[in-house]
């Protein structure tokens, strides 16, 4: 059984008697909604011998005015049965009040890294989402905290929030799970139409054929204005981005080594993805 707590204090008084028990913590920060990719971080956690806590919380702070907050899907019961039946030990489901306290006025902006990318398309999202995992990283505590490969700029960026304010955790990097035909497992591919979720895999098809043109030498400019061409063609709607960017830095990338980034609507849904070059 997988116990679920709403409140900081009970989170606390659960993990202060696990770290009395001499037990290690992961933490894996979701907005729920949970699928494989969600539980391989749990995995993660299991597998480093850890009392592993979930939290399930869809933030409000990192959806812009215009996105799908009201949409996103909330499941709260499937999500916990399914921790429970992978061996997750507790999920933290906090309501928006106890996250944020009326009055909050503190947030966390990480400079540069944020400039590009998702930070670019979704104004104040990476300034919300850093908030919030400050906030769990330091009302948890935890020895790991696991995030998803998927979500690269944010791993990047919680990688330097870390660092940069001294917070005691170890940042886990978990690679993307996808579908068998190559769509990167999402909670939003849920809201895809049937037409929509037939098209979605070719943003992975034609991200790896970016990166292997590049990797043979051929022209990053060319290629990926011929691969944004394709997805248009097929039915894809805004690209936010579909570049080639420095793995660490996030700077636009000429030379080695790359990775491959892309956000894209279908309808309404945006799917991100990345891949290394
Ligand atoms: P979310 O619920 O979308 O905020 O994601 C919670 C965590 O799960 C983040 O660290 C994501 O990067 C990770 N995650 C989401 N999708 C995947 C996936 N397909 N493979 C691996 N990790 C994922």
């Amino acid at each position: 059984m997988t116990e679920i707590v709403r409140t900081v204090a009970d989170l606390r008084a659960r993990i202060a008697g696990w770290r009395a028990g001499g037990e290690k913590v992961a933490l894996v920060p979701t907005m729920g909604a949970l699928h494989a990719g969600h539980l391989s971080l749990v995995d993660a956690g299991l597998s480093r011998g850890c009392r592993v806590v979930v939290s399930i919380f869809v933030n409000p702070t990192q959806f812009g005015p215009n996105e799908d907050l009201a949409k996103y899907p909330r499941q709260e019961a499937a999500d916990v049965a399914l921790l429970a039946e992978r061996g997750a030990h507790l999920a933290f489901c906090p309501s928006v009040g106890e996250m944020y306290a009326q009055g909050s006025a503190t947030r966390v902006d990480v400079k540069g890294l944020t400039d590009c990318l998702c930070g670019a398309a979704r104004p104040g999202h990476f300034s919300g989402m850093a908030t919030v995992v400050t906030k769990l990283l330091l009302q948890a505590l935890p020895d790991f905290a696991m995030f998803g490969e998927k979500d690269w700029q944010q791993l990047q960026v919680v990688r330097r929030l870390v660092r940069d304010l001294d917070i005691p955790v170890d940042i886990v990097g978990c690679p993307t799970i996808r579908e068998a035909d190559g769509l990167a497992l999402s909670s939003r591919n849920l809201r895809l139409s049937a037409a929509d979720r037939a098209i979605a895999p070719l943003l992975n098809r034609e991200m790896r054929r970016v990166a292997e043109a590049v990797a043979a030498g051929g022209d990053a400019a060319t290629v990926l204005a011929d691969a944004r061409a394709r997805l248009t063609g097929a039915g894809f709607g805004r690209i936010d981005y579909l570049e080639m960017r420095h793995p660490e830095t996030l700077e636009l990338a000429g030379a080695r080594p790359a990775r491959v980034f892309a956000a894209a609507y279908l309808g309404d849904v945006r799917l991100i993805d990345n891949i290394p070059v």
